[in-house]
């Protein structure tokens, strides 16, 4: 048999396209050609696969070898069609079974000594070939662990080269695969906890109420306050990932390369402020690739220092934040990656940081002062629901120990459940995606709760946005105390939650 073809899979986003991989030996003068769009580091490929197949007593016959990868239009990128392309050639060659190489997809980079390399994207690449109704992959051992989070597949994984020729039916040594493991479900994981946070009880409330409700939040206080530590352990009070949710996160993970299983603790993402705006929202050449806000997808994105982001940065949030997607524009097409995340962002009160701090010093001037926490105003700032003051610790509290997250995470799932009912018949999950208008039309509470709120909507000392997150936070407050409509009380409680208005 001289023609013998495959499947690979191009990955272009989370979706992706199926690839035949079709391989042609002829009598001419030896030479191994690889066509159909093949990027740089695939056409290094050919050298790859001839090294690896000669280095496992597998060689390649001293003729002319013609891989072909289509659909051409399709970009293709990178060493994860190593396998694929060595199968079909080894089929062509008849080292293997023609009709076997073509039942599966090959998703592997190979080294030089024919080891079966692990690559990124396996997780989304079966997902999407599932999707196409493709259903039979081989992929390397090392992608296992993401590849069993796949349900209603056949998964062959293998070390090496060898073993998978030997699965097709070659005769060189057989070594056996190594055994598929299901996935297991992983135990929370491992996120710092509340405990470890001295001081600061009335914060962590707070924090309690953002992760019922989803609501975003901004910290602001001095540097030392504690806002980084409070920021980090917001997950470890979220309920855990849906299975389907932690398929979606790890998936977004396996292209940036994380590989490993699936977790169900939400992920936490903190960007430095020196970050570009497309490390933040995703970029890449000619394929896209996530960005820091999609591997925060079900989780958390927190920016510390958030004025010091660049504008481009913080401007690009807008659409994700509204719309829980990111769509990356490259001349091949638009790929779209989820970015449903809480936003966490830390501020200092002034340029220097100390403004509110009798101990130091502030030299910080007016002007200055509000053009830095101006840098957040507009499309950013109305999206944040709680606006918080972090001060310093007092001598007095230092040695009050926080709540345990475990037990709070147990408030934040109750209190969900209380919602739950009231939002079944809305389009939303979370009392933090009502929309204003819905609130006020749907979910009014009577007058007397709402006396003090009116009352400063008609002083004018509140804003209708203003007077909007209150309602919302005031359903989250009364969620939280196994009420179906908020008191007064939630009221004023929400007037303080939400906090000064900045822009
Ligand atoms: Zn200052």
């Amino acid at each position: 048999m001289a023609l013998a073809k495959t499947k690979a899979m191009a990955l272009f986003g989370l979706g992706g396209t199926l690839i035949d991989v079709e391989a042609d030996i002829s009598s001419n003068l030896p030479n191994f050609i690889l066509v159909g769009l093949p990027d740089a580091s695939l056409s290094e490929a050919t050298a790859r696969v001839r090294a690896a197949c000669a280095n496992s007593g597998l060689a390649l016959p001293g003729r002319r070898i013609t891989v072909n990868l289509s659909p051409a239009s399709v970009p293709k990128r990178g060493s994860s069609f190593d396998l694929a392309i060595s199968m079909a050639v080894l089929a062509a060659s008849g080292a293997v079974r023609v009709e076997s190489v073509e039942e599966w997809l090959h998703i592997g980079e190979l080294a030089l000594d024919g080891t079966l390399r692990g690559v990124n994207g396996v997780l989304p690449s079966l997902l999407a070939a599932k999707e196409l109704g493709w259903l039979k992959f081989i992929v390397p051992a090392d992608n296992l662990a993401e590849a069993s989070a796949v349900q209603g597949i056949t998964l062959q994984a293998f070390d090496h080269l060898t073993q998978v020729a030997a699965f097709h039916g070659s005769t060189v040594e057989r070594v056996s695969p190594r055994k598929l493991e299901l996935l297991v479900k992983e135990p929370a994981g491992t996120s710092p906890c509340y405990s470890d946070v001295f001081g600061q009880s009335e914060v962590i409330d707070a924090m309690v109420v953002a992760a019922t409700g989803g609501h975003h939040i901004l910290m602001l206080g001095s540097p030392g306050s504690g806002k980084t530590m409070i920021a980090e352990r917001l997950p470890s009070i979220l309920p855990e990932l849906t299975p389907t949710q932690a398929i979606e996160t790890a998936a977004v993970e396996s292209l940036s390369g994380i590989h490993g299983s699936i977790s169900t603790l939400p992920p936490f993402r903190a960007p430095h402020h020196n970050s570009s705006a497309s490390s933040l929202i995703g970029g890449g050449l000619s394929i896209p690739r996530p960005g820091l806000i999609s591997l925060a997808h079900n989780g958390v994105l927190f920016l510390d220092e958030a004025p010091e982001f660049q504008q481009p940065a913080l401007e690009a949030l807008r659409q994700p934040l509204e719309s829980g997607e990111v769509y990356i524009s490259r001349a091949a097409g638009v790929a779209r990656f989820p970015a449903r995340f809480q936003l966490v962002m830390a501020a200092n009160p002034c340029p220097c940081g100390f403004a509110w701090d009798p101990a130091k010093n502030c030299r910080c001037v007016e002007p200055a002062k509000s053009r830095y926490l101006h840098r957040l105003s507009g499309p950013l700032l109305d999206r944040i629901d709680i606006s918080l003051k972090v001060n310093n610790v007092p001598k007095a509290l230092q040695k009050e120990r926080g709540p345990k997250s475990s037990d709070l995470r147990e408030r934040v799932i109750a209190a969900r459940q209380v919602g739950r009912s009231r939002l079944a018949k809305t389009p939303w999950q979370l009392n933090a995606q009502v929309p204003g208008a819905y609130l006020r039309r749907h979910w009014r509470p009577g007058a007397a709760v709402l006396a003090s709120l009116d009352g400063a909507l008609e002083r004018g000392t509140i804003s209708m946005r203003g007077y909007d997150r209150c309602l919302r936070l005031a359903y989250t407050l009364a969620d939280l105390d196994g009420s179906d409509v908020p008191r007064a009380s939630h009221i004023a409680r929400a007037m303080f939650l939400r906090g000064a208005e900045l822009g």
